[in-house]
């Protein structure tokens, strides 16, 4: 079969599989991008596999970087653009279920594909835009079906990372596990427990921000592989709630904002610790925990200067879609216009200093200057008191005696 429509992306590519075919090897366009290109959705990261072994593709280009010259791959900078390009290769023999122990190249683009995790990811496209398929992705992807390359029990039991990414697909493609990809799914899911937490969140954190997250995490739930992620073991409650909580067609427009909707439904959870042993990063934790707690003064007492200083403009939309989502009462407008309204944003806009009013008043650091720099931050952001040095200062004066 021919792909019709060849995407810009790859045309401004061919010029690279065309000069390594001159030098008498084979180059194909393989992964994501073909399975996009052919679903007729936006493609990103062109990548390019090769008979050819790295030190030959370094030789054929000018300009190259070694990214991951171990696993075959070289970038290859061209036509302003950046493209890997990858020997073919076979993964032979799996180490704690995640890295392959070594990595063959391979001369033969069929091994390549073979080791490659599902039908639909596993196609490689010519320069004539033939598609090579040889697991009958092309059905698959008709029938928007997720099946996985090979026996599902060998291909997960050898990389259970694959679990996650499927999930992500589903979330992201809007696909269904086809049933035997699904029992193998389920069947390993316990060896989640032994990949990486930081491989395991970045494919979580995909499938709770694609479209279909709802999708996505309902196939996480009836996997049972939820239960071998961090602090979800006896979460399944919350993970249901999660599901329930916001309207069928709600997408979450950032991860903060996706993983605060989740922990919020999760029980009893120190929101710092259990992304903590998500191993995320501390200005993560920071803006879910902030999401969480906006929420909450939101939903009590309404958007006031106060929470709008505090939390920022940015958070607080991000609040307010979510109780949007949830069919709640929303106020953009009174949060535009209290974020307008607002003399500073931040403390170091005040013009005034604790320096200042320790040198004006002749008073020593402490609580007692603490509570004055904070009341005037206050009063500057009800707007009862303008930033002005003398307006700060008469302020002042008048609560130090
Ligand atoms: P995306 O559109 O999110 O980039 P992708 O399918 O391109 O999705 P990548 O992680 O970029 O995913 O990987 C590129 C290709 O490499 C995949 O399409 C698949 O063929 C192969 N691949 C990646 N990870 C694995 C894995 N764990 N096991 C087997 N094959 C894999
Ligand atoms: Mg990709």
């Amino acid at each position: 079969m021919k792909l019709k429509n060849v995407p810009s992306e790859f045309q401004k590519a061919l010029p690279i599989l065309e000069k390594i075919k001159t030098a008498g090897f084979e180059a194909y366009f393989v992964g994501g991008s073909v399975r996009d290109a052919l679903l007729g959705r936006p493609i990103h990261d062109v990548d390019i596999a090769t008979s050819s072994y790295p030190q030959e593709i370094k030789a054929i280009f000018d300009r190259t970087v070694d990214i991951g010259i171990e696993h075959g791959t070289i970038l290859v900078l061209e036509n302003a653009g950046e493209y890997e390009v990858t020997t073919f290769r076979t993964e032979d023999i799996y180490v704690d279920y995640r890295r392959p122990a070594s990595v063959s190249f391979v001369r033969s683009l069929e091994e390549d594909l073979k080791r490659r995790d599902f039908t639909v990811n596993a196609f490689a496209l010519d320069e004539d835009a033939q598609v090579i398929d040889l697991f009958d992705g092309l059905a698959d992807l008709d029938h928007r079906l997720l099946r996985a390359v090979g026996k599902p029990q060998e291909r997960f039991s050898e990389d259970a990372l694959r679990i996650m990414r499927g999930l992500r697909f589903v979330a992201s493609l809007d696909f269904t596990i086809e049933e035997q990809t699904f029992t193998a799914m389920k069947t390993h899911a316990p060896l989640l427990a032994k990949i990486s937490v930081e491989r395991s969140f970045i494919e979580f954190d995909k499938l709770l921000t694609s479209p279909f997250w709802k999708k996505g995490l309902r196939a996480l739930i009836d996997s049972e592989a939820y239960a071998y992620l961090p602090n979800l073991q006896d979460q399944i409650a919350g993970l249901e709630q999660t599901l329930t909580a916001v309207a069928d067609d709600f997408v979450f427009s950032s991860s903060e904002q996706a993983w605060a909707a989740l922990l919020m439904n999760l029980k009893s959870t120190p929101v710092k610790s259990f992304l903590k042993k998500w191993k995320t990063s501390v200005q993560f934790q920071k803006t879910v925990t902030s999401l969480i707690d906006l929420y909450d003064h939101r939903s009590l007492e309404g958007p006031n200067r106060q929470t709008i200083y505090r939390y920022g403009k940015n958070l607080a939309i991000l609040v307010e879609d979510l109780r949007q989502a949830q069919g709640l009462p929303v106020a953009y407008d009174l949060i535009e216009q209290l974020d307008e309204s607002l003399a500073i944003h931040d403390k170091s806009e005040i013009v005034i200093r604790g320096g200042d009013l320790m040198a004006a008043f002749a008073i020593k650091p402490g609580p007692a200057l603490g509570k004055v720099l904070a009341e005037v931050e206050r009063a500057i952001v009800e707007g009862e008191l303008s930033n002005d040095k003398a307006a700060i200062l008469e302020f002042a004066s008048q609560r130090l005696q």
